[in-house]
């Protein structure tokens, strides 16, 4: 089933590659017929080019909303060139069959992206551009279609090796591009429309993102995976400028999204906040008043599980700061910025990646997150809850002091991005024993306070952190038994949502053992 191809419309956004690509086609027999600016950068270049508009007898009109909108342009994509009717409809309109469609869409994600304003991402929703893709698409009996500048290469190879034209299993696969293509560029206008008008309900959505990179594999090695972003304006892992080191892992991505959005929950205008995270649950996090002070506390907390890991920063990165990350191995730093100091530190690292965001997400702001299951997925939106100081309620005897109260909220944040069942004990700001992903409360209670009982002994100290420390936890205690287990830690007060039916018990075992307690009336799982 090889199609010679005679004749191609070429209507691209992003001319990269276009001239080559173009003068290749011409040498192989190819007529190219092209719009405004696409012939215009053909023509410049010496090739002859047949304007669309002389074809339909239009002039591109109304800012370029409509140029290729024509019967002649999808007659000519559209037409079976095996049925009489369709060849006699072509001869008496005097359609001319088009083989093959070249076309990249209005940069629609990217001006997104950068933040443009609404009329400005309107004018920059492709329309004739996806109709010629679909068209083309659904024909491919007969015509090739090419969305993505990474196919250009193999389109020429086919083409020589199928003695000018292409196989119908090659223009399957150009055709199943074209639809992933058109699909992901209106799911992505769909999205931001979302966005724009704070449409939530996850069941008036769809899903689907444009590939920003191939991975070298997945979660393990074995497995294949991708990078997809969906164009979300929200600084972050997708939106980051990578300023050295080799290229993210799968893992690093799902590690370094955790470590950012942990930090973003820490207010830069109210100090420097660090976090270092280990698979995806944070080892160590702290506030302090420099951003050196803070990446020492959040080590501080578990230098064990540290090497290795993913740092994220809420304020820009300095030298100091920098010099005291690269006394171990770190894999990935990412904050807001990062001076040329801290910059020339790193570039001696090879193996550390530095990540720049140019900015923090808000952690209040919505959007959706997934979760695969066997045979579909689950959609929610994010967990933006964010506790209000004023909404606790104190229940014990006991009242939390004004720095113990800090540092309850300060665990609470982390509790947040910690997987559930997660226990996080703090003081002065400064997680000194986490808890996490364990199937009871109570053993997330012990290790917590075991790796805190290590941390003393690495480091000389007479006394674990835990006592006198406070404890946050992200779902309800069910039964008085973990506030006995954290008691016996040390610790002095505690901050969950309540609402267990054992509520009552609960806080009498905090009164009994002279805890105080604060009820936030908000859950925290993260699974
Ligand atoms: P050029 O730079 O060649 O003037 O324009 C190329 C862009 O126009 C491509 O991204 C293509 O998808 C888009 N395009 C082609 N035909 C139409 C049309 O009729 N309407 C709109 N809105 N865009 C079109």
């Amino acid at each position: 089933h090889p199609v010679a191809l005679k004749r191609a419309l070429i209507s691209v956004s992003d001319k990269t590659g276009l001239v080559d690509f173009a003068r290749a086609l011409a040498s192989r027999g190819v007529e190219i017929l092209s719009t405004g600016g696409s012939a215009a950068a053909l023509r410049e270049a010496g090739l002859q080019v047949v304007d669309v508009a002389e074809i339909t007898g239009f002039p591109e009109m109304m800012d370029g909303r409509v140029k290729t909108l024509h019967p002649a342009v999808h007659g000519g994509l559209l037409a079976l060139r095996d049925n009489e009717a369709h060849r006699a409809a072509m001869a008496e309109h005097g359609i001319a069959p088009i083989d093959l469609l070249v076309v990249n869409l209005y940069p629609f994600e990217q001006t997104v992206a950068r933040g443009a304003d609404h009329a400005d991402c309107v004018e920059n929703i492709d329309i004739g551009g996806p109709a010629m893709i679909r068209a083309a698409a659904k024909n491919h009996g007969f015509v090739s279609v090419i969305v993505d500048l990474a196919d250009y290469d193999a389109l020429l190879a086919e083409m020589d090796a199928q003695g000018g034209g292409t196989s119908l299993a090659f223009r399957q696969r150009l055709a199943q591009i074209a639809y992933a293509r058109t699909a992901a560029y209106d799911a992505a206008v769909s999205t931001w429309m979302a966005e724009a008008i704070g449409e939530q309900t996850p069941r008036r959505r769809v899903f689907a993102g444009r590939l920003a990179q191939g991975l070298r594999y997945g979660e393990n090695p074995h497995q294949r995976a991708a990078f997809y972003v969906t164009g979300e304006a929200r600084p972050g892992v997708a939106t980051a400028r990578q300023w050295q080191g080799k290229e993210l892992s799968y893992n690093n991505i799902n590690d370094t999204d955790a470590a950012f959005e942990l930090v973003a929950e820490f207010d830069p205008a109210e100090g420097p906040a660090c976090a270092i995270i280990k698979h995806a649950n944070p080892c160590g996090v702290a506030r302090a008043d420099t951003a050196i002070e803070a990446y020492r506390r959040a080590f501080d907390c578990d230098r064990t599980s540290a090497f290795g890991g993913i740092v994220a920063l809420n304020r820009p990165l300095d030298g100091a700061t920098a010099e005291e990350i690269v006394k171990i191995f770190t894999e990935v730093v990412i904050a807001p910025e990062a001076d040329e100091d801290a910059r020339r530190i790193f570039a001696g690292k090879k193996n550390l990646r530095l990540l720049t965001t140019g900015g923090l997400p808000d952690p209040r702001a919505g959007g959706m997150t997934f979760r695969q299951v066997a045979g579909g997925f689950l959609a929610q939106t994010r967990d933006n809850g964010h506790l209000e100081p004023a909404a606790l309620r104190i229940v014990t005897e006991r009242q939390p002091s004004e720095s113990e109260l800090a540092d309850m909220l300060f665990a609470w944040n982390v509790a947040k991005h910690v997987k559930s069942n997660a226990i996080v004990y703090a003081k002065d700001l400064a997680t000194v024993g986490i808890g996490a992903g364990q199937m009871s409360r109570v053993d997330s209670t012990r290790i917590g306070r075991r790796k805190s009982e290590d941390m003393a002994e690495a480091l000389g100290l007479p006394l674990p952190l835990t006592i006198g420390a406070v404890v946050a936890s992200d779902a309800f205690f069910p039964f008085a038994d973990g506030i006995e287990t954290l008691a016996e830690a040390g610790a002095k007060a505690v901050i969950h949502p309540g609402g267990s039916l054992r509520d009552d018990e609960v806080i009498a075992a905090a009164d009994r053992l002279g805890l105080a307690m604060a009820l936030t009336g908000q859950r925290h799982f993260r699974h």
